[in-house]
């Protein structure tokens, strides 16, 4: 298919404006906006690069806010993985196409009641929080915002300082803002100074809820009647916390029936 033909049909070609690396495989950046491009914090969008005369896609959450006049992702490089072999090599002033729809039902709109929204994310996982978190309506539709990021590694700790600056200066002004808590647990290795750090968590999400250790950190229950959680990212975790959340009397949203939790898995 030709380059014309793809960009009239369902695509666009966006060019790279950014590209900023967080460690060897983990990397953040920054892309031109097609022109009337909307979406909702939370969602994502689907990326196109040809490699080897074929044009591959994958998924990849927004991490730039609705209102930001660029669009941003957070990747991590694959090992021998097709598209991200040659996403590494992304530098300003390439090229990337940018499907015209966007995708996705992990959105804070899709909670109907409760004070507290809970993110629970593992690795590349954060990225469609960030959107969110960089998105005035959230702020104001919840009383408690909780952030919980758990990585392998300390250096995989992105974005903690903007996300520290948003939790003292909200983006809508801190006038009725939602108060957010930031919850860092790393996994492999508790000994290093960054993961010894106050405040960091040793090990997985899955355990932390289990052993009742999260709740306790942030000082709020996770209950039936308030909390709505989030969960994205690796998908054993998502469906092991699926299964603790069940167990505890909460309920995926469906289409036409409210719940408690809604989940984006990235493979
Ligand atoms: C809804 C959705 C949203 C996504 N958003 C993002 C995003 O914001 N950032 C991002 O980096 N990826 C995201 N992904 C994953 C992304 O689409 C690709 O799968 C990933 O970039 C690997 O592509 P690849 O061709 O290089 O590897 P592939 O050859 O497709 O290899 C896939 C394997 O890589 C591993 N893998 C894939 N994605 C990840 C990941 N994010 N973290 C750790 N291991 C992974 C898994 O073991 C998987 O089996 C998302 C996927 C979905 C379905």
């Amino acid at each position: 298919m030709s380059n014309q033909a793809l960009a009239s049909d369902k695509a666009t070609l966006e060019t790279v404006t950014q590209v900023k690396r967080w460690t060897d495989n983990l990397l953040t950046f920054k892309t031109t906006k097609p022109a009337g491009y909307r979406f909702d914090a939370g969602q994502y969008a689907r990326l196109g690069l040809f490699i080897d005369g074929q044009m591959v896609w994958r998924a990849y959450s927004l991490t730039s806010a609705p209102d930001d006049d660029f669009l941003e992702y957070y990747g991590v490089i694959v090992p021998g993985g097709m598209f991200t072999t040659e996403l590494e090599k992304i530098k300003p002033g390439d090229s990337i196409w940018t499907e015209k729809q966007v995708y996705g039902f992990m959105t804070p709109g899709r909670f109907t009641d409760g004070s507290e929204l809970w993110m629970l994310a593992t690795g590349t996982g954060l990225g469609p929080y960030v959107s969110i978190l960089r998105d005035p309506e959230v702020w104001q539709r919840f009383r408690h915002l909780v952030l919980v990021h758990c990585v392998r590694h300390a250096d995989e700790l992105a974005y903690q300082d903007e996300l520290n600056l948003l939790k003292d200066s909200p983006p809508g002004g801190k006038e009725g803002a939602a108060e957010l808590k930031i919850v860092q647990s790393v996994t492999r290795d508790p000994g290093t100074a960054t993961a010894a750090q106050p405040g960091v968590l040793h090990g997985r999400i899955t355990t932390l809820l289990n052993n009742g250790e999260l709740e306790k950190h942030v000082g709020l229950p996770i209950t039936i009647e308030s909390s709505r959680i989030m969960l994205c990212g690796n998908p054993s975790m998502i469906e092991e916390t699926r299964a603790i959340l069940h167990h505890r009397g909460l309920r995926p949203c469906r289409r036409a029936m409210p719940g408690q939790f809604v989940t984006e898995n990235y493979w």
